[in-house]
């Protein structure tokens, strides 16, 4: 990723000791404390730099908030981490997290799609799969035949996931599988996604086989049995809920860490970056070697330039990047007031059937004590890509949309005891067709400005595992770009 693909910790290590040997210890500032920036600064500190955070709300973490009330344990954004690899489980053994772990439960592999108005049971096998009413038989046949669909051939055309899906795989995967999942996942619209940049792996597989199935056969074929074995796969959060892992980087900083500082403006002195920032009602600046923005692509376009012109049209087009709103809904009942048995991760609500929310998350049956005894705690998902207008309806009445699809879905013998809204205007950023002009467009702001980084969400992807991990490849960049300042060539 961003030229220097897969550097790891031992690179930076090695690059740490050149640094420590030099006469000034560089200083980073970081924008934004969500969990892009906290984990950067976190690489960055251990290759040996000094790093000032700048973050314009009052705590850290972004979207990753955790509260109880009530009794219950509410995540006002993300509620899962899903571990694939060694790397996230070596990240939460250094932030001394394991004894804080809770795995989801094993029925949280159940899931539920909508359909003819009621929730069915993703199919989780073969045999499952044919009986399944989820699609008809005539959509299975369709989806048997996707080797003997003809490959896209222009090359170098950005389709949409949609259009990738429905010619690949056939129009009921489409609704009834992709576009739940996108919904619920990305808050997405898969007529807008891109196929390249959200699901780049499955187009991969088209451009290598002409198929998805054959391309995964292949790779299985090809994949040599001595390869290192991942990490156990885990759907986890924390005792505390995810909160947990922010709250844990920051506690592992040792620089400074400015909460309630706005950054106003970057500024070009002769050889450094300023950092402008407003904390209250005063305004002050820090003078750094480097900086790397994870602010949100939207928050770029408040700030004044000094000394520096970017150029105008790619810091528009990155700044112009789609972010779908999304408000949650949390409610808590007695159990005996919800006739379905709860008995998964939650239910997707496909476009198709025309509900007025994306899904819910049985959070009290995926992880313990999520709620008090004898309740359930279930957290609806309204707005995204898809219906962005009800996102921002107040709150009596996209509590009423809730609980009218709640009762046709899960079907309620009572109100909620306990009701919460948590709001995101601009929650998700959504990878559209001609993202790559987005990417090419950061990488020239990177280049008009020497020593200025970007990263986070709008740049990398959403997943929050993929954020923790980029965060070798930011440091990386900026020990390359220190480097290449200080060598004998370069003065
Ligand atoms: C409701 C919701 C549910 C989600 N669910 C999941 C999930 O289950 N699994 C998953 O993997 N991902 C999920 N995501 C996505 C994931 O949470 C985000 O992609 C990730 O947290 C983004 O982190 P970030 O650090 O890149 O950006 P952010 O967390 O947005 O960090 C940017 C920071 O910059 C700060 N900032 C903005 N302007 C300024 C300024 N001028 N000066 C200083 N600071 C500023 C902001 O306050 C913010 O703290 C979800 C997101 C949302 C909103």
């Amino acid at each position: 990723m961003h030229g220097s693909a897969g550097r790891d910790g031992d690179h930076l290590r090695s690059v740490s000791s050149i640094l420590r040997g030099a006469t000034m210890t560089p200083h980073i500032a970081v924008l934004g404390a969500g969990i892009s920036g906290l984990s950067i600064a976190y690489a960055l500190e251990q290759a040996g730099m000094r790093v000032t955070l700048f973050e314009a709300n009052a705590r850290v973490g972004g979207p990753l908030r955790s509260s109880r009330i009530d009794g219950y344990l509410l995540e006002h954004g993300p509620h899962t981490l899903f571990q694939r690899t060694s790397a996230l489980a070596s990240l939460l053994t250094e932030l001394g997290l394991d004894d804080a772990i809770v795995d989801a439960r094993e029925s949280a592999s159940r899931r539920y799609v909508v359909r003819y108005g009621r929730p069915l049971a993703l199919p989780q096998s073969p045999a499952a799969f044919l009986k399944s009413e989820l699609l008809s038989t005539a959509a299975k046949l369709r989806l048997l035949a996707e080797p003997l669909i003809p490959a896209f051939d222009r090359e170098g055309v950005d389709e949409s996931l949609a259009n990738f899906v429905e010619r690949r795989l056939g129009q009921e995967v489409l609704d009834y599988l992709l576009d739940p999942f996108v919904g619920g996942t990305y808050a997405g619209d898969p007529r807008q996604m891109s196929a390249r940049h959200t699901f780049g792996m499955l187009k991969e597989l088209e451009d290598e086989a002409g198929s998805l199935v054959l391309g995964a056969l292949k790779r299985k074929l090809r994949t040599p049995s001595s390869e290192t074995p991942p990490a156990k796969r885990r759907l986890l959060s924390f005792t505390g809920g995810l909160q947990t892992l922010t709250d844990a980087l920051a506690a592992k900083l040792h620089g400074e860490l400015k909460l309630s500082a706005t950054v106003t403006g970057l500024r070009r002195d002769e050889s450094s970056w300023r950092v402008l920032y407003r904390r209250g009602k005063s305004s002050a600046g820090v003078s750094v070697d480097a900086i790397v923005s994870t602010l949100p692509s939207y928050a770029l376009a408040e700030l004044r330039f000094k000394g520096v012109t970017p150029p105008e049209r790619e810091l528009q087009r990155v700044t112009n990047i789609t972010f779908a709103p999304c408000t949650l809904v949390a409610t808590g009942f007695k159990r005996e007031d919800v006739a379905h048995p709860l008995d998964g991760f939650g239910v997707l609500a496909p476009r198709a059937e025309e509900m007025h929310t994306l899904g819910t998350l049985f959070v009290s049956s995926m992880f313990p004590e999520r709620a008090p005894r004898g309740r359930v705690n279930l957290t609806t998902f309204v707005g995204g890509a898809r219906q962005p207008e009800l996102a921002l309806l107040d709150d009596d009445a996209v509590i009423d949309l809730v609980k009218f699809d709640l009762n046709r879905i899960l079907g309620l013998r009572a109100e909620p005891e306990f009701v919460h809204v948590s709001r995101w205007e601009r929650a998700i950023p959504q990878f559209e067709v001609g993202h790559q002009l987005m990417l090419d467009a950061y990488a020239s702001l990177e280049e008009a400005m020497p020593g200025v980084f970007f990263a986070g969400n709008t740049r990398d992807t959403v997943a929050l595992p993929a954020l923790l991990n980029a965060r070798h490849d930011h440091a990386a960049r900026v020990t390359d770009f220190l480097q290449l300042a200080t060598s004998p060539a370069s003065s």
